[in-house]
């Protein structure tokens, strides 16, 4: 008898269920078998979420920035206690080893803690005496019903990146994540609701374009904060604007590292195997490309890259020796074997091939191995576009300038690391360089919570970006009073002020 498929249902605030007439199947990337599926929904699943946020917002909103941040410190012991099961959900769907799905919750519980400092974060501004008798304040207040739609390679992350900051501020917050794996995100509304958010503040409704679609033709959302690849962030940018919402939409990336000839090479090579190949390459601040600057420097790097990348063990997500596991699904194993096989055709050189790799006891899993490529050039496809898989691309610069020029002048801009010990050529660097997070012998320059995150070009759509105080100004709207109180003369009984007994 065939065993039913567990279904990941949709987190409505009156704990109801909306049967699907499509479905999407959740795999497990280990074995590469489906462990699940869940329902894909539309407009008729948006409208319910609407109806249960919109009699649950006003009262939030209200509710004093103290206890809305009583809910982030109770949400955050919530997590930490939950840490292990979280991890192993999240990574029984990725499939990233349980260090990395640590480090995708830990990373989002960051923001959280950023958030449990709201009160702080909202006091506003106030003038005194900006003319006779004339007072300015100005306040920020939610915008109301706002959405957030994520990807599929930081389920915990992301989703914490942009409901922690909006809930925090009185916004209801509707999540629609990645279907690939959907149910952290479901277990993140269920911790939130135990922490004591109020029913309706916090929901998930799944689906796919058909979901994104309604969301953003609805006219009751006021804002939508979008994370994926750039095509679809360019789209949901467009149609969000048109329908009259604010709208942040983050993209993909291509982040290049550059190795100067002053580089600690042991660090930078040690570095870089963590940021092109850790999570399996599927992190939109990994390093797929590096450029030494100088042939020497491409051949010592090219000789130490070699025998570091061939000594990577590739696991299962549960093996604790894994550098990292298999990726998400047997369609995207695929397209980055294309494009290996695109890297060739194109006449870069393949030092390292991680096609065709299998793991004993895991067959059908969706692993790729570490892939090297050398001489690759600008004119490339494969340097132009993302792969978002394990394979690192050298591309040999002559200069500095040159080196500074690759990353300017491709057409993603979300992060760039340099390695060099020189404090000028450092300065001069993120001075010129053009892309939004910049690393300076750090190989993935994520922002800590209470600064932001954000790229540049096909990396970031809009004009804030996600978490810290530019998460607070895209989940507000500033509102600006001017109060005159004219003297009344010193006689006026107002002025009387009342004493005690
Ligand atoms: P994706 O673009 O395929 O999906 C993102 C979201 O869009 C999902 O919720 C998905 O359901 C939805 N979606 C998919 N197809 C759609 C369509 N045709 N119309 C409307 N919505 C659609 O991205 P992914 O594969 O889940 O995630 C990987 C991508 O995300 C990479 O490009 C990566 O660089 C990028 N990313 C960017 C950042 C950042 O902050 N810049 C962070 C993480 C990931």
């Amino acid at each position: 008898m065939a065993t039913q498929l567990r279904e990941i249902p949709h987190f409505f605030a009156d704990g109801s269920s909306s049967p699907a007439d499509r479905y999407s199947d959740v795999f497990d990337p280990n074995n590469g078998g489906v462990q699940a599926r869940v329902g894909l929904g539309g407009a008729a699943e948006l409208e319910k979420a609407m109806g249960l946020a919109r009699q649950a917002q006003p009262a939030w909103a209200a509710t004093n920035p103290q206890r809305r941040a009583r809910v982030m410190f109770r949400f955050k012991e919530l997590i930490e206690q939950n840490m292990d099961s979280l991890a192993e959900l999240l990574s029984s769907e990725h499939g990233k080893v349980i260090a990395d799905s640590k480090g995708d919750i830990q990373r989002g519980l960051e923001v959280i803690e950023f958030a449990c400092g709201i009160p702080h974060a909202l006091k506003g501004e106030y003038t005194v005496g900006a003319g006779p008798g004339i007072d300015v304040y100005s306040m920020r207040q939610p915008l109301g019903i706002v959405a957030g739609i994520t990807p599929f390679n930081f389920p915990a992350m992301i989703p914490m990146w942009m409901f922690g900051i909006a809930i925090a501020v009185g916004n209801a917050f509707i999540l629609k994540p990645s279907e690939r794996d959907p149910s952290v995100p479901v277990r993140l509304a269920e911790l939130m609701k135990e922490a004591g958010l109020p029913d309706g503040i916090l929901q998930v409704v799944h689906g796919d374009k058909v979901m994104v679609d309604a969301i953003l033709d609805h006219p009751g959302i006021a804002a939508v904060s979008f994370v994926g690849s750039s095509d679809i962030a360019h789209y949901v940018y467009q149609r969000g604007v048109a329908a009259g919402k604010r709208v942040q939409a983050m993209g993909g990336a291509k982040n290049h590292g550059i190795i100067m000839p002053d580089a600690d090479l042991d660090q930078a090579v040690d570095d870089i195997c963590g940021a092109a190949f850790g999570s399996a390459g599927e992190r939109c601040m990994a390093l797929p490309v590096v450029v030494p600057v100088g042939e020497d420097t491409a051949d010592r790097l090219r000789a130490k890259l070699i025998p570091a990348i061939e000594a990577l063990r590739v696991g299962v997500s549960t093996d604790k020796d894994a550098h990292y596991g298999p990726v998400v699904t047997a369609a995207h194993k695929a397209k980055i074997e294309n494009y290996i096989q695109m890297g060739v055709d194109e006449g870069a050189e393949l030092v390292v091939d991680g096609r065709g790799f299998s793991l004993q006891g895991h067959e059908d899993g969706f692993f790729v191995g570490p892939t090297l490529f050398d001489r690759v050039t600008t004119a490339m496809t494969t340097y132009k576009e993302e792969i978002f898989g394990p394979v690192l691309q050298i591309v040999r610069a002559k200069s500095f300038e040159e080196a500074v020029a690759l990353p300017s002048e491709h057409s993603y801009g979300n992060g760039v690391a340099l390695f060099t010990r020189n404090g000028h050529v450092a300065r001069e660097f993120t001075a010129r360089v053009q892309v939004g997070m910049v690393g300076i012998n750090v190989p993935i320059p994520v922002p800590v919570a209470y600064h932001s995150f954000g790229g540049w070009k096909r990396s970031g759509f809009g004009d804030h970006n996600q978490y810290g105080m530019e998460g607070i100004r895209f989940y507000t709207r500033v509102k600006t009073v001017t109060q005159r109180w004219p003297d009344g003369g010193a006689g006026d009984s107002a002025f009387i002020i009342p004493t005690m007994g």
